[in-house]
């Protein structure tokens, strides 16, 4: 362990070195968990003798019962993927177990830190949190740097360039981005060479102390829990860019998110997790995506995957500065709704038990796996909202935030909102059939099979509704409705 620098003292350089200190690093990860396009900690590297990447257990997320296991699982993949890929590096992670308020001063004191280094979050939760610690570091007399590279913009810039509010259509969105300078390109992966004889001092406990926890030490029952479909971490992800880049003509048509049977179970290629949890740099997929519509002819936002991920950063820019960008009360943007309160009607759309077999279906697949398409969320959202249930989108997005993998708290209120008419969208007389719509995404049932194994020998011409079957059909598939 190094020991004890003189933190108090005067003639802090804007380096985070004191006249005649050394420099030593704690790089702080919340989202954003990769070493590949990480301004933040490689500006800290610059020059430090000794750094520590360290991530904290916030009980604000470890403690919420809003977050499901699948989460957590994928979670805990990526911290062990970043400790994998820093022993790489001969350093390692350190999870803190603690509030970040209370933890990191007395981690900085012990260890010496002189200048801490997080990628700014663009969330107002996540902003008042590092407002926090920010003034706490300067007490401790030390500097923070913050960097953007959760999104592809600055978005401060964009709300600028709109008279200070964030633009609420994508056409202007689009418009006022056209007059920018593109977003700047990812920051090559943090490397023995970028450390530069930077070294992390590694206790001998290290594992008891700072390790990655398991699911059973956090407390989660592991009974009934199915292998994981999906597999955080950085790794996985930069694999799965390349297996998806690998498609250019599939990259390259890009449209309209089509339902197939196919495309309803999860894709090898499904991106959202590891954006959500910055295991993939949304710089890296545009620019990458960009040298490929060099090669070859493709479709222009907002359908093609440029355009998909700017309405990511759409919704980022639209709930930036927000904080009731996620309830219908006290929210500027969102139409005022009475919606109904019905828990029993609720907890049946959540757990899977509508009776419709093609909703039922989704949110079984939503809580087994943690990730629905696109358009299967469009059929549940919708269904729950202005469609059948008539209940609060806000109800339906805490389902998806403790669910769905890749819960962005931006993006998943703002296609809420988007898809219960409560702002940015208001065709509501499109409604999406709970029978229909599933007769025409899975004709022969196999998705619905496939999660609602009850329903494994329901011939295709009841599938979607079996209630219409004679009783006859219905004792034959072993399937009775209403028993
Ligand atoms: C009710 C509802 C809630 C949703 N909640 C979320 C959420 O919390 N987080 C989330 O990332 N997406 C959310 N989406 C949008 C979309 O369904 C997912 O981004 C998409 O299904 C992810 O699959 P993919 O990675 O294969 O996407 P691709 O089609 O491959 O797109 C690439 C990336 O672009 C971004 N993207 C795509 N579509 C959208 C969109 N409509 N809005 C914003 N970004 C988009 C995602 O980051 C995605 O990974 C929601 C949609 C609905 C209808």
């Amino acid at each position: 362990m190094n020991g004890k620098l003189g933190l108090g003292g005067t003639g802090q350089r804007s380096d985070g070195r004191c006249a005649g200190q050394e420099r030593h690093l704690v790089h702080w990860f919340r989202k954003g968990l990769r070493l590949h396009d990480n301004p933040a900690l490689r500006e800290g590297l610059r020059g430090a003798k000794t750094f520590r990447c360290v991530f904290v257990l916030d009980p604000w997320f470890a403690g919420s019962s809003n977050v499901g296991i699948n989460k957590w699982r994928f979670l805990l993949q990526c911290l062990e993927d970043l400790d994998r890929n820093l022993r790489k590096l001969n350093s390692r992670l350190f999870v803190i177990r603690g509030q970040p308020a209370d933890a990191l001063p007395k981690l900085f004191k012990q260890w010496g830190t002189t200048i801490l280094t997080f990628e700014e979050d663009p969330e107002p939760y996540g902003k008042v949190r590092d407002h926090n610690i920010a003034t706490i570091c300067k007490e401790l007399n030390i500097t923070v740097i913050q960097r953007v590279s959760h999104t592809l913009y600055y978005l401060q810039q964009i709300i600028d360039r709109n008279g200070g509010r964030a633009p609420l259509t994508y056409h202007q969105f689009l418009a006022i981005i056209a007059c920018m300078n593109p977003p700047p390109m990812p920051e090559p992966p943090v490397t023995f060479q970028t450390l530069n004889g930077a070294v992390t001092p590694i206790c001998e406990d290290h594992d008891d102390t700072y390790g990655v926890p398991t699911l059973i030490e956090l407390g989660f029952e592991m009974d009934g829990l199915h292998p994981p479909v999906w597999q955080g971490g950085e790794s996985e992800a930069l694999a799965r860019l390349e297996r998806h880049l690998e498609r250019k003509a599939w990259v390259a048509s890009f449209g309209r998110p089509k339902m197939t049977p196919e495309s309803l179970l999860p894709s090898q290629t499904g991106l959202s997790p590891y954006l959500r949890f910055g295991c993939l740099s949304t710089r890296l997929f545009y620019y990458q995506l960009t040298d490929l519509y060099k090669k070859v002819k493709r479709t222009f936002p907002p359908l093609s995957l440029h355009g998909q991920l700017l309405w990511r950063e759409f919704f980022y820019c639209a709930a930036t500065k927000n904080p009731n960008f996620d309830k219908m009360l006290g929210n500027p943007i969102c139409v005022q709704i009475p919606w109904d309160k019905n828990a029993e009607a609720l907890a049946k759309w959540a757990s899977g038990q509508t009776g419709f077999p093609w909703i039922d279906a989704i949110m079984a697949q939503l809580r087994e796996e943690g990730w629905i398409h696109h358009l299967a969320r469009h059929a549940v959202a919708c269904f729950l909202t202005r469609g059948d249930l008539w209940l609060s989108w806000e109800d339906g997005m805490k389902v998806f935030e403790e669910l769905l993998l890749d819960a962005d708290w931006s993006v998943n209120a703002g296609m809420w909102m988007w898809l219960s008419c409560s702002s940015f969208f208001q065709q509501f007389f499109h409604c999406y059939c709970p029978v229909k719509f599933g007769r025409k995404a899975d004709p022969n049932g196999d998705y619905i099979r496939k999660y609602l194994p009850i329903l494994k020998n329901m011939p295709i011409q009841y599938i979607h509704e079996p209630w219409t079957a004679p009783v006859s059909i219905q004792r034959a598939a072993k399937c009775i409705v209403g028993y």
